[in-house]
């Protein structure tokens, strides 16, 4: 018989419950955000209908033309690199933001969020590989965007963000999640920000990103399939 979403979303559920009992963890530290790009409306309403309520894009011009068709109660993340020059597209649309690595970008994404009348709560994306990936801020550089951020009001850091280099293990990834952790531990008491999220791990590797500490896991294959190439 197919799978159907709901399957798929009661799989990745039970994971996440054992990869908290696992780690000590409520199964409330940890939430979901449905990874829907590449999918259309009619897919994220069928999630929707299973109870799914946070979804994930990465382009602000696929999100501009799906979320009107999305029921209105759904929150919607920005996960992917996101250019200075659509900061006021992406606070218009999102509730959250994930990938933010300039201090050029926070200060757009306050004033955004500010002529919106809204409050947007951002992360910062912290390259801690320090290899491969193009985008991220380097380890060195988050100290000044840190230091910088305490004033912003609309768009306050509330936590860091890391995509690790791909490797089909997870266990791959737990050296990366370690560090973004301790330097999470490190800034919280340095610049004295409530530094409290932790987005990290995806579908292959979300056991792992749990186990050291995220509290956003960002799942897009195991709840909707493949997206091709
Ligand atoms: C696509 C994407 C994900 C989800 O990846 P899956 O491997 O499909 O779970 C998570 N984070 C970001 C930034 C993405 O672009």
């Amino acid at each position: 018989m197919m799978e159907t979403f709901q399957d798929r979303w009661d799989q990745v559920r039970t994971r996440m419950a054992a990869a908290c009992a696992r780690a000590g963890r409520a199964v409330d530290e940890v939430q979901l955000i449905a990874v829907s790009k590449t999918y259309g409306a009619d897919v994220v309403r069928a999630a929707a209908e299973c109870g799914v309520l946070i979804f994930g894009e990465n382009k602000v011009q696929e999100a501009e033309a799906k979320i009107p068709d999305c029921p209105g109660h759904l929150a919607w993340h920005l996960v992917g690199h996101l250019q200075s020059n659509k900061a006021g597209r992406a606070a218009a649309l999102f509730d959250r933001i994930h990938a933010v690595d300039s201090l050029k970008l926070l200060q757009k994404l306050d004033d955004a969020a500010a002529a919106e009348g809204k409050r947007l709560p951002v992360l910062l994306e912290i390259n801690v590989s320090g290899e491969s990936s193009k985008f991220g801020l380097a380890p060195a550089a988050a100290p000044d965007v840190l230091a910088a951020a305490g004033g912003l009001a609309h768009a306050p850091v509330v936590g860091l963000m890391t995509m690790p280099p791909f490797a089909p293990e997870a266990e791959k990834a737990r050296p990366h999640f370690r560090r973004l952790r301790a330097l999470r531990d490190e800034w919280c008491a340095r610049y004295g920000l409530p530094l409290a999220e932790l987005s990290m791990g995806m579908s292959h590797d979300f056991e792992v990103a749990i186990e050291e500490g995220a509290t956003w896991i960002r799942v897009g294959t195991a709840l909707f399939g493949g997206r091709g190439t």
